[in-house]
């Protein structure tokens, strides 16, 4: 009986395993016609500044609109585009498109930094200082407005290399942000070694504010920390009045959540800015 139930097991595990190894070769042969086809759409998520109350940012959140499976979001591909290399093409998408969009937003005189995120593979492989040099150029982006975010983890893959093009980037007036701080092996040494201009802290640590003591000392600590070091910080996840009222009272600089909005198209997301604050369009 046992050997009998063991061998369905085997059995059970390797049927799951083969079905998700094709989803995931499927997922790739798709990924390949979507860039072709422009089958990608970059969502727009806003940042709240906590002391003027008012949307100074978005983040470029990219949607696949799937011929067959409808919107996908990043976590059904984006590891996959990762791993294939495809991300390279994803990704010189997204910048090329969020470049574009904060274009037509600063000629409407929508003053907001754009927020993109980049993958490891984006920022340790291909030209990305190239890249972001001629989109700077043609699109005539006003410095500061282009926010690059990756994960700590991600850039002590190589810290030489990082240092040296977070430099660059930061000398072509280009911000660099920390994603989902708290999570990744950071040290904090490289806090002050890298060019850093924000950190954002994970959402995972707001979520459990109302419940732990513990995550509400991580969190006033680190703003404690990124305002001795003067980096400026948003808190990711904020999807209650009460958690916004916390962070206010630490004296943190940005928010952004589902209490405020979600990721939303370019169209709507216009429209959100105009009735939430309309002396910010002309
Ligand atoms: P991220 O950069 O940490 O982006 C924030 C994620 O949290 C987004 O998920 C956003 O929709 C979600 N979020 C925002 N506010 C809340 C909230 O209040 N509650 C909850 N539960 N979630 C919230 P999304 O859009 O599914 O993206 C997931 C991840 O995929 C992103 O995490 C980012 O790492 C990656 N990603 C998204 N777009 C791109 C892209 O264009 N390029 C690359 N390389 N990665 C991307
Ligand atoms: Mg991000
Ligand atoms: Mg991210
Ligand atoms: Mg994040």
């Amino acid at each position: 009986y046992a050997k009998k139930k063991q061998g369905t097991a085997i059995q059970f595990f390797n049927s799951a395993l083969l079905k998700a190894f094709k989803d995931d070769a499927q997922i790739e042969r798709d990924l390949h016609a979507a860039i072709r086809g422009r089958q990608f759409e970059l969502y727009y998520q806003p940042l709240k500044d906590l002391q003027s109350c008012s949307y100074i940012g978005a983040e470029a959140l990219i949607r696949w609109h799937h011929p067959k499976r409808g919107v996908l979001y990043p976590g059904a591909f984006i590891d996959i585009a990762e791993q294939s290399g495809l991300i390279n093409a994803i990704g010189t998408w997204v910048l090329e498109a969020a470049c574009r969009q904060l274009n037509l937003w600063q000629h409407h005189n929508i003053n907001i930094a754009m927020h993109v995120n980049v993958s490891a593979r984006q920022f340790f492989g291909s030209n990305l200082y190239e890249q972001v040099w001629q989109l700077l150029n043609r699109y005539r982006l006003k410095p500061g407005t282009l926010i690059l975010e990756i994960t700590e983890t991600e850039l002590m893959e190589d810290i030489r290399y990082a240092t040296n093009l977070c430099q660059e980037l930061a000398d072509l007036g280009v911000g660099l942000a920390i994603d989902d701080f708290g999570t990744g092996y950071s040290s904090m040494r490289y806090l002050k070694q890298f060019p850093i201009s924000k950190l954002k802290i994970d959402r995972s640590f707001i979520s459990d504010l109302s419940i732990s003591r513990e995550s509400r000392e991580i969190v006033s600590a680190i703003i404690a920390m990124a305002k001795a070091l003067n980096i400026s910080l948003t808190a990711e996840g904020v999807e209650t009045a009460e958690q916004e009222r916390f962070l206010t009272s630490c004296m943190c600089h940005q928010a952004q959540g589902f209490l405020y909005s979600p990721a939303l198209r370019e169209a709507e997301f216009s429209a959100f800015l105009q009735q939430s604050q309309p002396a910010l369009l002309h």
